[in-house]
């Protein structure tokens, strides 16, 4: 059976909750860190949803997926590629991407997010498959004229809102197969499984814990595969896994 769980604005304050049919149950805590039941509840409908983990940072992975290395025109990596986003441009479901003036040409990616539970470190890929302790949708947005100028990502990669989360976690799934798909303005662009990753999310977690630290809350996005394109002002872009939910998010213009 599978559970979501979310983080959310209610009041002024913002908490950690349970969703259950339309309500949220309120938590003490993030559920991976011990947060309990306080037994207050609060209307789904009535709070804003937040980004659902303060991830210390993202790693992300390159080329994860053998077509869309292709349509880069890069070879499928022998060893997982990561880079990473900083955590200051995470960005909540319906909270806008924003544009940079420094980009002409700004791509939304579709990723399988994994939540890790618990801190990891030199993890085999038994104990790092049990520290995935639930999934999510991310958005990998990229300034792609940028990328394409320079050898590193962090600039392209890392502009404020470049890292879309959401709507919330689920726990209780196997994420071995799922339908992964990105919509711009109710139009399908990529459409693929996650089984046609190269290296899985328990081979990427093994293999990030070798290099650093892995803090409870910390998110890995797996990925994008082919049909990455641009998004203009007035978009609304949406990343939907199949048995997590739909991140949606509008485009907007920096001010
Ligand atoms: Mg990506």
């Amino acid at each position: 059976m599978t559970t979501r769980y979310c983080r959310f604005q209610h009041e002024g304050r913002a908490h950690h909750g349970r969703i259950e049919g339309e309500e949220v149950v309120v938590l003490s805590g993030a559920p991976w860190a011990g947060g309990e039941d306080t037994g207050r509840r609060v209307a789904l409908s009535a709070v804003s949803l937040l980004v659902p983990s303060e991830a210390s940072k993202v790693v992300c992975i390159g080329q994860n997926y053998r077509k869309h290395a292709e349509e880069m025109g890069k070879p499928v990596p022998a060893e997982p590629l990561i880079f990473m986003k900083p955590s200051t441009a995470l960005n909540a479901h319906r909270s806008p991407i924003q544009i940079p003036k420094a980009s002409q040409e700004v791509h939304y990616e579709a990723e399988l997010g994994l939540v890790i539970g618990e801190r990891l470190k030199n993890a085999d890929e038994a104990t790092a498959a049990r520290a995935i302790w639930g999934f999510t949708c991310i958005n990998d947005v990229t300034a792609r004229d940028i990328q394409r100028r320079e050898v590193q990502h962090t600039r392209a990669k890392s502009y404020d809102t470049f890292a879309c989360a959401g709507p919330w976690i689920v726990t209780g799934l196997s994420a071995a197969d799922l339908r992964i798909l990105c919509r711009v303005n109710g139009q399908v662009r990529q459409d693929s499984r996650t089984s046609d990753m190269v290296f899985s999310p328990a081979r990427l977690v093994s293999f990030i814990s070798h290099i650093m630290t892995l803090l409870p809350g910390d998110l890995v996005s797996t990925g994008t595969p082919s049909g990455v394109g641009r998004l203009v002002a007035g978009d609304v872009v949406e990343v939907e896994l199949e048995g997590i939910g739909t991140l949606a998010n509008l485009v907007e213009m920096e001010p």
